[in-house]
């Protein structure tokens, strides 16, 4: 009868709850009473050290909780390596007993069985001498087989129960990237989100650059010892490790690796995952913890196919800014298009108003083209649109800006020049042009230019187009291939000679 009550008390008990630890404490509670111990407890094994540790007891004082227990040793770790119950009737007469409650006479240790292994074991003492007897030794063995299924059971649902957070992470993270077209953006958001979700103290990315890898998003605790957009060998740390081998590389303590590079002042473990997208390597993710042994095996999937979410959505943005970047680029030529002209020269005249420098922009445009495509047919046409834009192209600054404003028409913004220095680089390109042998081209081809300067010209976009359009206008009704400064059409007529004139007929 008594065996029927306790059976059913702890199958009760087992089913109650998925909490580990109030399980535990139900079991506990059980065989305390029902057996009349004084000190019982659970002690589960720790695989990786082979101690029995102490995960639930009563009877202790606080501090019991610290006991270790390595297997082979004292009663319990001497069941638990023999795996079938070990019972010292007479503490004071065995020589494996390790004393851990003064009072206790007898000890009874069951060891806690999943299949064939040993997950911890159930540990009875009592102030009696040989407290138990054969059958108590039998019923509490029975009773030990539920302790294990509850362990098990609890131990599966944590485990689910993880696998299941680091789903809605996986989930969360996958919905709020993909559509983030921003790349710095998108890179500070995974690395916070990453290092929320999977409670790591430190998440980096690192993005392949030539043969280099670029630090550019961080997030977490730990203390930089670089900067973002600082430069790492990509052959070198684990992280060389996990490209070459295309794998997901853990250290459990990287005090001991040779080929460590650290970038946190407090790391000591680290796992290092690729990040690849349509099989091309972007670079590595970097999880890094002030402890050791921090990441488990267990949790490599998790990550690894947040890592493929990452990677595919910094993919997407890096497509979208190639997009952006083509957006701004002529087809034909290849340099700046119109739209890239207007969105810059605000930025440029905003930046000559703040710091006082000047700004020029000159118009240039091919004089009768229409008649070279008449002549020598419009593809070769387009070639001296490509040769008159890379002629351009290098012979400005590199801060300047060449642009196809339409058709055969060209806008430069030459950022801190003056008027001077703008009629100079505008005569350099007249020159050049008009000595140039462009290939199936038997004659020479000219060109004409406007430049105006801010503020003299103009201190807003349509004033200072308007001025180097009208000296470009000028120059045309001059005889083309000439260069004009200043608003020569929109001063008045008493002032209809432009202000300056340069070029082959007229200097
Ligand atoms: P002007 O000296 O007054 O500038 O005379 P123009 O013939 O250069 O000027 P007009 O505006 O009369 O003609 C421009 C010509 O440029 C007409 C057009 O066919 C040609 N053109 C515009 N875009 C392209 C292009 O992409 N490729 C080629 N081959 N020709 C183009
Ligand atoms: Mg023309
Ligand atoms: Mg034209």
């Amino acid at each position: 009868m008594q065996k029927i009550a306790l059976l059913y008390d702890a199958s009760q008990a087992v089913l109650s709850t998925f909490d580990l630890d109030e399980v535990l404490q139900r079991i506990l509670v059980i065989a305390r009473d029902y057996f009349h111990l004084q000190n019982v407890a659970i002690l589960l094994l720790d695989k990786e050290t082979q101690e029995l540790c102490v995960r639930s007891q009563i009877g202790w004082d606080e501090g019991h909780d610290k006991i270790h227990m390595p297997i082979g040793h004292g009663i319990t770790g001497t069941a638990a390596k023999q795996k079938r119950p070990l019972y010292a009737p007479d503490v004071s007469k065995d020589a494996r007993y390790v004393s851990s409650a003064k009072a206790t006479r007898s000890e009874l240790a069951i060891p806690l069985m999943v299949r064939d292994e040993v997950v911890g074991v159930l540990d009875c003492q009592s102030e009696n001498l040989d407290h138990f007897d054969k059958e108590t030794i039998d019923l509490l063995t029975l009773f030990s087989t539920q302790a294990s299924m509850a362990l098990q059971n609890a131990r599966l649902y944590s485990l689910e129960r993880h696998r299941a957070q680091q789903l809605e992470a996986i989930n969360a993270i996958a919905q709020q990237t993909t559509a983030m077209l921003d790349v710095k953006e998108l890179l500070a958001k995974v690395c916070s989100l990453i290092q929320e979700a999977f409670h790591v103290n430190h998440v980096s990315v690192l993005l392949r650059e030539e043969d280099d890898l670029i630090l550019r998003a961080h997030h977490g605790t730990l203390t930089p010892r670089i900067l973002e957009g600082g430069r790492l060998p990509s052959s070198a740390g684990l992280w060389g490790r996990a490209l070459a081998a295309g794998k997901t590389v853990i250290e459990h303590d990287v005090r001991v690796i040779s080929e460590y590079v650290g970038f946190f002042a407090e790391t000591a473990s680290r796992m290092c995952i690729p990040l690849v997208s349509f099989g091309q390597t972007l670079g590595v993710l970097v999880l890094d913890s002030a402890e050791t042994g921090a990441f488990h095996v267990g949790d490599t999937q998790s990550l690894e196919s947040v890592a493929d979410i990452c990677a595919t959505a910094i993919q997407n943005a890096h497509y979208v800014e190639r997009v952006k970047q083509l957006a701004y680029l002529d087809g034909l030529t290849g340099i700046f298009n119109r739209r890239f002209f207007e969105l810059r020269i605000s930025e440029e005249i905003e930046r000559a108003r703040r710091y006082g420098t000047g700004l020029a922009v000159i118009m240039v445009d091919i004089d009768n083209f229409k008649k070279l495509n008449d002549e020598f047919g419009h593809l070769l046409g387009d070639e001296v649109l490509r040769q008159v834009s890379s002629l351009f192209h290098q012979q400005v600054r590199k801060m300047d800006v060449v642009c196809r404003y339409g058709g055969e028409e060209f806008a430069i913004l030459l950022s801190q020049t003056n008027a001077e220095q703008a009629l100079g680089v505008a005569e350099k390109l007249r020159r050049l042009v008009e000595t140039w042998q462009f290939p199936g081209v038997p004659r020479p081809v000219s060109i004409s230019a406007g430049a105006a300067t801010y503020p003299e010209d103009g201190t807003t976009r349509d004033e200072l187009v308007k001025a180097a359009d009208a000296g470009l206008y000028a120059a045309k009704q001059a005889g083309r291939n000439l260069v004009i400064q200043g608003p020569a059409s929109t001063q008045s007529s008493a002032h209809s000679v432009a202000g300056r004139i340069t070029g082959k007929t007229l200097v």
